[in-house]
């Protein structure tokens, strides 16, 4: 700790606290996290060492930068290079801030060109939303928080826990509870990203996983077996039938989201139900959306947060704690940690949708867009 000079709290994470400090050798501002690493035998917390892992893996301009780990008095500290906010700040800040169509663009390719890179080294992030977007002082994007990290691809290991993102970016296999995924996870919910650049609000903001893809299918239509081979056959799906509902038109999108055809067309193959057909990052990269005017902002001129980090300490406290009814993770404990059971969620249901096994219909029309309590 000798070579950091310790300054205000930034904010309150999983592990604690971030603080910021200067570096005394270089003069530089960093972001320091303390991690308590609690008995010997307990060891370093698995997200802790998953955040250190794929952070030395990856270095990109669009990927948080992991300068430094030491130990110090049996805490472990992780120095990050200094962020001033995070996109979610941006996105709520609509008295003082204006988001144009070339501001999203700028965003949406940053995040890409991150997750672009995550997934050539084969790690899907799974915790994309806008508060692990954090965005730097000259206007840098940077996708932050790996602790939910995993590496794909390999035959030996196929099964991973569903209970990852929160709720409100998670794609419909997981909400199925689909143990076998891949990257495209990650897209989907830099598909959420988009919409809610676009709303300046939560697109699908549902309080139970079934609640979730009752809004999904509500917005974008119930999948049909051609649109998505084999949802059917995943773990959950065979328990309730959704009502049939049409899928929107582009016409209709684009009132919604007040944006040009490209944008929807894009939005549109990001929440592709088939995962195997979901728009990869690369090739969202290289959509006409991006070629198109307007072009993207150059980062020096998108908006400047009006609170930064820090100064709001005490009222963010991290994970959208204290702010129960905008809570992507219902108010679970951590990152898309315990949910509703799925079947829980169909007891207290009241959209149109049948429960299998008792042959109960439910048709209450479900508010499109509105949460529940
Ligand atoms: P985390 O533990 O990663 O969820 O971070 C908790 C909080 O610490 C965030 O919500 C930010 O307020 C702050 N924070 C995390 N990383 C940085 C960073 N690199 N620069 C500035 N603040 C950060």
């Amino acid at each position: 700790m000798e070579n950091y000079e310790k300054g205000p709290t930034l904010g309150e994470g999983t592990f604690g606290r971030v603080f910021r400090a200067k570096d005394k050798r270089t003069g530089r501002l960093v972001a320091i996290k303390k991690i308590r690493m609690g008995k010997a035998k307990e060891g370093v917390n698995v997200t802790a060492i998953r955040e250190i892992k794929f952070l030395k893996e990856l270095q990109h301009k669009n990927v948080i930068e992991l300068i430094d780990v030491f130990p110090h008095k049996r805490n472990l500290y992780l120095v990050y290079e200094y962020m001033t906010s995070d996109l979610e700040a941006i996105i709520k800040d609509k008295a003082n801030i204006r988001l144009k169509s070339a501001d999203i663009k700028a965003y949406m390719q940053a995040i890409l060109e991150g997750l672009a890179a995550c997934h050539r080294y084969w790690i899907m992030h799974r915790d994309v939303k806008p508060n692990n977007i954090l965005l730097g002082p000259e206007g840098q994007v940077k996708l932050a928080d790996f602790g939910a990290g995993r590496v794909f691809g390999s035959p030996n290991d196929r099964k991973f826990t569903t209970q990852v993102f929160a709720r409100w970016y998670r794609a419909p296999e997981l909400l199925f509870d689909s143990q076998v995924y891949s990257s495209a996870v990650d897209m989907w919910a830099a598909g959420c990203v988009f919409a809610e650049l676009m709303l300046r609000r939560p697109w699908l903001p549902g309080n139970n996983d079934l609640e979730q893809l009752s809004l999904i299918f509500d917005a974008l239509g119930t999948p049909t077996e051609e649109q998505w081979p084999g949802m059917k056959s995943l773990p959950t799906a065979s328990q309730v039938i959704f009502k049939p509902i049409a899928a929107p038109t582009s016409v209709s999108l684009r009132q919604l989201f007040r944006c040009d055809a490209d944008a929807i067309d894009l939005l549109q193959q990001f929440l592709c139900f088939d995962p195997s057909r979901r728009i990869t990052a690369e090739q969202a990269l290289k959509h006409e959306y991006f070629r198109n005017s307007p072009k993207p902002t150059s980062f020096g001129d998108l908006p400047k947060p009006t609170v930064p980090f820090g100064e709001q300490a005490g009222e963010r406290g991290g994970d959208g704690a204290g702010m129960a009814d905008t809570d992507p993770n219902g108010g679970e404990n951590g990152k898309g940690g315990v949910t509703e059971s799925f079947l829980e969620g169909i007891r207290r249901s009241s959209f149109p949708l049948f429960h299998t096994k008792t042959n109960k219909v439910f048709t209450t029309k479900l508010r499109a867009g509105a949460p529940r309590c």
